[in-house]
């Protein structure tokens, strides 16, 4: 689905579009020129829902150019692996998420602890995929010379995540750092930080954001900037944040 002239959602779960597996989170196609980043990957459970939906949005698998992981949940990063093999792509991701994903550490990526709450199913597994190139803070990512994405670190939801900024069309791809209304999500995982968190959210919240794509629920299309204010603003008022989950 075309969300902006050059994003679409391609795969989206219970708590987001409902267009792929239920357990999947938002996965959008940034479109560069006649190429595409994908970001993040879905659990791999709605692979082939991802698959045709870039085929119903026209986007040809030829034209994808690489994979960028926000972080290591498997509702993010479990599809990785599958996708890297079925299109022939490179992989990236932070330092951090790198080591999780290639190992399937899935007490490091919390999954063990997300499958005992029910959050997945019993069988599902974490399958390791190798990252092609390690991205961090100051990094940008494009195709050849046409830099586009810059890497923001945004420590909190756990402690791998990663947001992507186009300061060309103003967006925020943003993971699980922050969600439409300002909306947080707050687990009870081993790396989760509040403080770490609210760093985050203090950096985004000086940053031009007109459009806001996050990990789950709706992407936010107009003065996308009043969502980071309003997480910014809890913060600085001492209330605890809302939270998706
Ligand atoms: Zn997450």
């Amino acid at each position: 689905m075309k969300l902006t002239d050059n994003v679409y959602v391609i795969g989206g779960g219970s708590l987001g579009y409902g267009i792929s597996s239920p357990y999947d989170c938002n996965v959008y196609a940034f479109e560069l020129e006649e190429k595409v980043i994908l970001i993040d990957a879905g659990s791999g459970m709605g692979e082939e829902d991802l698959l045709r939906n870039l085929s119903e949005d026209g986007i040809a698998t030829e034209r994808i150019h690489c994979l960028i992981l926000s972080h290591a949940h498997a509702d993010h990063a479990g599809g990785a692996s599958g996708l890297k093999m079925r299109l022939g792509i490179r992989v990236l991701a932070s330092a951090l998420t790198a080591s999780i994903v290639e190992s399937g550490d899935e007490e490091r990526s919390s999954l063990s602890q997300a499958r005992k709450e029910g959050v997945y199913p019993d069988g599902y597994r974490l399958t390791p995929c190798e990252v092609d190139q390690i991205i961090g803070e100051g990094d940008g990512v494009g195709i050849d010379s046409s830099i586009r994405l810059q890497v923001i670190p945004l420590p909190g939801h756990s402690a791998d995540m990663i947001g992507l900024y186009d300061p060309g069309s103003r967006s925020l791809f943003a993971g699980d750092a922050i969600f439409e209304a300002g909306k947080l999500a707050v687990l009870t995982t081993r790396d989760f930080s509040m403080e770490q968190y609210r760093l985050s959210i203090e950096r985004l919240s000086s940053l031009e954001v007109d459009h806001l794509f996050p990990g789950h629920g709706a992407a936010v299309l107009v003065d996308a900037r009043a969502s980071l204010l309003a997480a910014q603003h809890r913060f600085e008022q001492g209330l605890p944040p809302e939270s998706i989950v």
